[in-house]
């Protein structure tokens, strides 16, 4: 019956397209057991049945029975039943989301094992040690992540072990060493939990499969999904795969691959090798590996059949898989695989290295970059020349340049960092505990574990800066030090971090700007080495995103110098020319002059002083963006952010009145500023208001305009002024400023004879605006949206406070998961902009759409800006290739 909700499904009824129900790896195992590779037979309880739990606090009813009928089925297959006496079929319970979050969440090991059933292991294995060690560390994890007991608890009573028995490494302990282990496990358990560890194999996997689903909501994992953008609702499949061991003995082992190097995208053999050990061993560096390559000296059969199986693999996803596999007693089983993780230039470079292979098209390398890659890209790094101690060297595991204090535990880390320190998160090895020490230092360094180590893999995720497995460090946290080669830093002492080539200084390093920075500068082109081959990449991408975007791309710049970087970035014209930025400085007390005028007289002087250095700074800028177009804004801040502060001049005038010491223009300046004050200066006297309050500021402004193009026309050159009026909300005021406008430009055309084609528009910044956008229309021949303000007006909330004030709380209460001012909200703010734009167009078929609020360099956002139609987006000059790129995908 179709209507009935289907809970569970067979790793052979699943496919890859199912990550939303199976989780990313219920979806992948059952995508490699239907490519017939070797994996383990199991099945999935989806992601539904964990909302249900979620939502209800209880498995949906119909679970227990779908189980059991799944349980059956793979006691059938696997010739066993689960935790039977003399043969037991063993089972681990495995957490998996759609979005990978590792570490994150639960996972049980060995599930099936009792006092029964680990002398049947032991029988069957013929190995007695290694059944007790798949049995202590069955009490241990199911200890810790079901029951909730201290996880130190079980260390420690291995650490003494070790210690009783004088060995350093658990492969030492031998049977009746872990017997006793078990012994003092099951009190550990029973002391901290209330209860015994539980001998009924299927209430085992029935409550490991609950603690999963609660997995879902562990402070841990909301962090991570804060932090990642991934929503809270989706919950956790639950995979029950049937157990193969990597701790048979040396003919075993367990492993993670790579088919290409996560780093550099090269083509090779990656990946790390653990022989005798089960689990998540690898991933938490637990032990030190040895590089996947020595597996072919170990075991050939294995180590070849993996590489076919690799290779497969890549031709099936088209794309860098990461791969978990064990080899039980010489037989290779694969557990786990997905598209890998992978740094921003490899997601560059392996893009073109498949469309090379012929294995995807430009469109599709697209899909597999993005603009926060780019981003990270365009990031900083050391300088090679700067003179350099270095301390020590580790594994390059996420690329970058980081400097700061040396701290060893993440709560001074997150302490230090809350007060303004730059920190380094200094670790033997990091877990999960570890996440909100990693968000707030800006690097991690390690002495364990490998590229796949859970440092390594979560720094990758964040794009921050990681080192690990430097070997040489003796890392002690609990006297707050490390020990390299004799050298010895103490907390608090800076160290300098090179995720890019694993190497560790003391002091910090001078940092120089990074390759992708220089080709965009041009200062840089495609070769040979290896940061040429990153630069080559990205030239590449660059020219898919151009061959196909629809929007283009200008640059928010006040200045000749921001324009020509802007240009050399690729921007097709500036889309804000914020000019009150020009009117700072020296010239400041020339606004002073034209705000304090009393007479007619008084304020064409200064108009007049302003004039010709208007006009001077037009001429440089139609200049640096010759041909292309270049939007000007007239005055638009509340007065009095030029005027002296309130409280400063009040001190300042009431001294001077105690030394008698009469000051007129002070006086004069301190009644202005009383008269200028505003409670709510950003909804008072600026933008169109100020222009139609001020006679003679916009014409002003107009006339630099059009005698600056006139000039530029003269000396043969195309400049393209377009002339955007601020804060607009209602035709009439836009009708006033543009008929003063039209006068001076045909003024300015007659006397120097040129036809400059001026267009006049308007910035679309409040909902009245967007909401009578028709009649504006009427009179713009352009519209800008000023998503900033808008966003300030449609939410109520203040652009300039809100962020340090309550946003924390409002992301923390999951009511926004990014801040509207930084990703469009497409369902409020977006859909003024959405109407606005049909209204727009409907009056005007022609009128050019833009934005130049700061979301024209989000990616997110610029993918809205394509789907609604605008023409362009603008934002500043450094976002520009980010936005080229975004622009790309979404048209791709
Ligand atoms: C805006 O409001 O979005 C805008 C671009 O103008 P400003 O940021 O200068 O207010
Ligand atoms: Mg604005």
């Amino acid at each position: 019956d179709p209507h009935v909700a289907k809970f569970v499904y067979d790793f052979t009824e699943g496919n890859r397209d199912l990550k939303d129900l199976l989780g990313g790896k219920g979806a992948n195992l059952a995508e490699m057991t239907n490519l017939g590779l070797p994996v383990p037979p199991g099945f999935t309880i989806t992601t539904e049945a964990c909302k249900v739990y979620l939502d209800s606090g209880e498995e949906p009813a119909a679970l227990r029975d779908e189980v059991s009928a799944h349980l059956d089925a793979l006691e059938q297959k696997m010739g066993k039943k689960l935790g039977q006496a003399d043969n037991p079929l063993l089972v681990s319970v495995r957490s998996g989301a759609k979005f990978s979050m590792p570490g994150m969440m639960d996972t049980v090991l060995n599930i099936g094992l009792s006092d029964a059933s680990v002398v049947g292991l032991a029988q069957q294995a013929g190995d007695e040690r290694f059944a007790w060690d798949s049995y202590r560390r069955l009490i241990q994890m199911f200890g810790k992540t079901v029951l909730g007991v201290d996880g130190e608890l079980f260390e420690e009573a291995l650490d003494d072990a070790k210690t009783a028995k004088k060995v350093t490494v658990d492969t030492d302990l031998d049977a009746a060493d872990l017997k006793k282990l078990v012994k003092q496990f099951k009190k550990i358990v029973k002391s901290e939990a209330g209860r015994d560890f539980p001998q009924d194999p299927r209430e085992q996997m029935d409550l490991a499969i609950r603690s999963v689903f609660e997995s879902w909501n562990t402070d841990r994992a909301k962090l991570y999904r804060r932090q990642e953008r991934i929503p809270g609702d989706l919950g956790t499949a639950v995979n029950i795969c049937s157990m193969v061991f990597g701790n048979l003995g040396p003919d075993s082992g367990t492993g993670v691959a790579f088919t290409r190097d996560p780093a550099s995208g090269h083509q090779g053999v990656y990946g790390d090798y653990l022989q005798n050990a089960q689990g998540e061993d690898v991933v938490a560096g637990i032990r030190n590996t040895v590089p996947l390559a020595e597996l072919e000296q170990i075991d050939k059969k294995s180590y070849d059949q993996l590489m076919q199986i690799m290779e497969t693999l890549e031709t099936h996803y088209k794309d860098l898989c990461d791969i978990e596999f064990t080899i039980e007693s010489g037989q290779l089983w694969m557990l786990q695989t997905r598209v890998g993780k992978r740094t921003a230039g490899a997601a560059f470079r392996i893009a073109t290295q498949l469309v090379d292979q012929g294995l995807i098209d430009e469109a599709e390398a697209l899909q597999r970059v993005n603009g926060a890659q780019l981003a990270q890209l365009m990031f900083p790094r050391f300088d090679d020349q700067a003179k350099t101690e270095l301390l020590g060297r580790g594994i390059a595991a996420s690329p970058g340049a980081a400097v700061g204090k040396a701290v060893f535990d993440s709560y001074t880390a997150v302490k230090w960092s809350r007060s303004g320190e730059k920190v380094i998160l200094i670790r033997r090895e990091t877990n999960p505990d570890d996440l909100d020490g990693m968000i707030a230092a800006e690097g991690i360094l390690t002495s364990r574990g490998g590229k796949t180590s859970h440092a390594a893999v979560v720094a990758r995720g964040m794009g921050k800066t990681c080192v690990c497995g430097a070997e040489e460090l003796e890392v002690d946290t609990k006297r707050r030090r490390m020990t390299v080669n004799g050298t010895v830093i103490e907390e608090g002492d800076v160290v300098s971090i090179d995720g890019s080539t694993g190497k560790v200084y003391v002091g910090e390093v001078p940092v120089v700007p990074s390759p992708v920075v220089e080709y965009f500068e041009g200062r840089m082109h495609a070769g040979a080495d290896d940061a040429d081959e990153l630069v080559a990449a990205v030239h590449r991408v660059m020219a898919y995103a151009d061959r196909v975007r629809r929007l283009r791309v200008r640059a928010n710049a006040d200045n000749a110098e921001d324009a020509l970087r802007a240009r050399r970035f690729g921007a097709q014209g500036i889309g804000l020319c914020r000019t009150e930025h020009m009117f700072l400085g020296e010239r400041r007390e020339m606004v002073e002059k034209l705000i304090l005028a009393d007479t007619d007289d008084e304020r064409e002087n200064a108009l007049g002083a302003l004039l010709p250095l208007q006009k001077k700074d037009f001429i440089e800028l139609f200049e640096a963006m010759d041909g292309l177009p270049v939007t000007v804004r007239l005055l638009d801040p509340p007065l009095h952010e030029f005027l002296p502060d309130i409280t400063e001049l009040s001190v300042r005038v009431a001294l001077a009145e105690a030394r008698k010491d009469h000051n007129e223009n002070d006086l004069r300046l301190l009644q202005a500023v009383h008269k200028l004050h505003e409670q709510n200066p950003m909804l008072g006297l600026r933008g169109v208001r100020l222009g139609l309050v001020i006679p003679g500021l916009f014409a002003m402004q107009v006339r630099a305009i059009a005698e600056a193009a006139a000039e530029r026309k003269n000396a043969k050159g195309d400049p393209r002024p377009e002339i955007m009026i601020p804060l607009v909300g209602t035709v009439q005021e836009l009708e006033i400023v543009r008929e003063e406008a039209d006068r001076v430009i045909a003024e300015v055309q007659a006397a120097t004879g040129t036809d400059l084609r001026l267009t006049i528009g308007t910035m679309i910044e409040l909902p009245r605006a967007a909401l009578t956008a028709g009649q504006i229309a009427e009179a713009a021949q352009f519209f800008s949206f000023g998503t900033n303000d808008l966003t300030q007006t449609v939410w109520g909330f203040s652009r300039d406070d809100v962020e340090a004030s309550f946003f924390t709380a409002y992301l923390e209460k999951g009511i926004f998961g990014v801040s509207p001012f930084e990703t469009i909200d497409k369902d409020g703010v977006g859909s003024l902009v959405r109407s606005a734009v049909e209204a727009g167009r409907a009056t005007r078929p022609d009128l050019k759409l833009g934005v130049c609020g700061e979301h024209g360099g989000d990616p997110e956002s610029v993918h809205f800006f394509h789907e609604v139609g605008l023409d362009y987006v603008s934002c500043s000059p450094f976002r520009i290739p980010v936005a080229r790129l975004e622009a790309g995908r979404a048209a791709a």
